[in-house]
């Protein structure tokens, strides 16, 4: 795949390189092709897409009952489906639940909502340890639940994605949709974060 880099690239940037002009001369792949799956995931697929599910969720009451209800419908409201996001169900934190995401078997993760899963999500201690003692993988994220809260641990499969729906933070009411949407972390929608209101806020900043 091309490389927008100006750094040395890598062995395996190299062996990609190499497979790609293989398949393009044999031609089996077109790069027309990889220039639009490019394209996907530079503009199109990403972390961006479920902020903009969960802001809305937060502003639109309606909306957010048709998201808990039936998630993978009202994701394709706002013409977000497909990529590994066609059966979407959505969990919402609230002062007594945290919810937390993974997948136990590989890396399931809902790609075109959340972007690619991040290293840790498929690393065999996150996937094995998220489920057995999910408040210790909390904790060396940063994140101290405490006991009164119940903690959910959702295992992820090829058939069904789940996505968190964080609390909307305090200090935060007057906060228009789109400063909404900028505060809503990758982390946040997997439940390996909190949403957190920069200071000064980010009205200020903007
Ligand atoms: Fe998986």
């Amino acid at each position: 795949m091309s490389s927008h880099s100006q750094h040395p690239e890598s062995d395996i940037a190299l062996r990609v390189k190499a497979i790609e002009s293989l398949l393009i001369e044999k031609g089996i792949i077109n790069p027309a092709t990889i220039d639009v799956i490019i394209d996907a995931y530079e503009h199109c697929i990403g972390p961006h897409n479920g902020a903009r599910i969960v802001a809305r969720a937060w502003v639109d009451p309606d909306f957010k009952q048709r998201l808990l209800t039936d998630g993978t419908s009202a994701i394709a409201e706002l013409g977000l489906a497909g990529f590994s996001s066609e059966h979407m169900v959505v969990v919402e934190n609230t002062p007594e639940v945290h919810n937390l995401i993974v997948c136990t078997l590989c890396s399931c993760y809902p790609w075109a909502i959340l972007g690619l899963p991040p290293t840790w999500y498929k690393s065999f201690a996150y996937r094995s340890r998220a489920v057995i003692d999910p408040r210790g993988v909390l904790g060396e994220f940063g994140l101290e639940i405490p006991d009164h809260v119940e903690v959910r641990v959702w295992d992820s499969n090829a058939d069904l994605r789940y996505l968190v729906l964080p609390e909307r933070p305090l200090g935060t009411e007057t906060m228009t949709e789109a400063t909404l949407t900028s505060l809503v972390t990758r982390n946040a929608m997997i439940g390996t974060a909190k949403v957190q209101v920069p200071t000064p806020p980010a009205e200020l900043v903007a």
